[in-house]
């Protein structure tokens, strides 16, 4: 704490991201990065990109990123948003849609990403967290209350679990019913779920955000993008231009486009990815670990009985880098990304190792 600190600022605890390490190779399953290149088209886009016209700032409409999200999933373009990554999607949602001090409370799961609770803190919206149930998975009629609107990750992060389009469904038609949002944020959709983008049209108050960090391989170009209707993007706009008006800068438009434009290269990563995950799960689960169904690109873990602190210690030892949070229900689990085949094989081998230790 510092003197100079203003009062909101003393109030706020930051999220803290898995770790970046840069003095030690290790086995990376932390932060659920993609551990398959971009596809080529972002290289070729780059190299036509880099040049004399980074003396001009980029287009604050993100103009041909946002034709190439429009075309790809069949919307206008001006039913979409494009930020730096879309944790800035989100922060800017945030502001945008829920209430401040005074309002009814937005609501989210217990467990979840927990950025959102840090962006409630930051804007001062008032929010009230829903448990999720005994097996983690979310249940949206418990989300059927008078609220300032609700957000969760779908598939639900850190755990994987998936929840069936019309569940969601119905608590976005009662949303509108009460005049209130829907955010879905699905970071992790493509690793086996279902986009609810089709069915923006029918509900002005739902919005769906996704991400080019995870299954398009660019976490390092930060590009994340919203898709709702007209309104709601128009909001995330007036909350941009009050902040920032250049988000996304020239390069990672330009490469974003690219890699949406290129849907087939990214769909067989996925494939591959899932693939190794369904094997990963099922060597886990012959070995007496706990696994919870993931439809994301990394699995939520329980040893047979090593505690998790031991555990993610013990897995760092060994060059691994996996996720633990020590928060109540689960920090006795791993957050564990998919990595390449290879990266699985010694993670196994070692997980069994230090199961075997106790
Ligand atoms: N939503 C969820 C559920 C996530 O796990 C993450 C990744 N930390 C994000 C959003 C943010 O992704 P990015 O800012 O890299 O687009």
């Amino acid at each position: 704490m510092s003197r100079y600190w203003s009062e909101r600022l003393r109030r706020l605890s930051p999220y803290v991201p898995g770790e970046q390490p840069r003095d030690r190779q290790f086995i990376k399953l932390n932060t659920n990065e993609n551990p398959y290149p971009p596809s080529p088209r972002v290289f070729e886009a780059l190299d036509r990109a880099a040049g004399e016209s980074l003396r001009l700032y980029p287009d604050p409409s993100c103009t041909e990123l946002r034709a190439a999200v429009a075309a790809r999933y069949g919307v206008r373009p001006g039913q979409v948003f494009a930020g730096n990554g879309s944790d800035e999607v989100l922060a800017f949602a945030f502001a945008a849609f829920f209430p401040d001090a005074a309002g009814t409370a937005a609501l989210f799961p217990d467990i979840t990403y927990s950025f959102y609770r840090v962006y409630a803190d930051l804007w001062a919206v008032p929010f009230k967290t829903i448990p999720l149930d005994g097996d983690f998975a979310i249940r949206p009629e418990n989300y059927h209350v008078p609220n300032g609107g609700v957000i969760f990750p779908n598939p639900n992060a850190p755990t994987g679990r998936i929840l069936d389009t019309d569940a969601i469904l119905s608590l976005a038609e009662r949303q509108k019913q009460q005049g209130r949002v829907l955010i879905v944020d699905e970071a992790y959709i493509a690793f086996g779920g279902r986009t609810l983008i089709p069915h923006i049209e029918s509900h002005p108050n739902l919005m769906v955000i996704h991400t080019l960090s995870k299954s398009a391989s660019l976490a390092g170009l930060r590009v994340g993008f919203a898709v709702a209707g007209e309104e709601l993007i128009e909001g995330l706009c007036r909350v941009r231009d009050s902040f920032n008006s250049y988000v996304v800068d020239r390069l990672a438009q330009v490469a974003a486009a690219a890699a949406v434009a290129d849907a087939a290269y990214y769909d067989e990563l996925s494939r591959r990815i899932i693939a190794t995950r369904t094997r990963t799960a099922a060597e886990l689960e012959a070995a007496g670990f706990t696994v919870i169904p993931s439809a994301a690109n990394f699995l939520f873990i329980r040893f047979p009985r090593t505690p998790g602190d031991r555990a993610f210690a013990a897995l760092r030892e060994r060059g691994i880098l996996v996720r633990r949070f020590n928060q109540d229900r689960i920090a006795g689990f791993l957050r564990v990304s998919i990595g390449t085949n290879e990266e699985m094989d010694v993670f196994l081998r070692e997980c069994k190792r230090i199961a075997a230790e106790g």
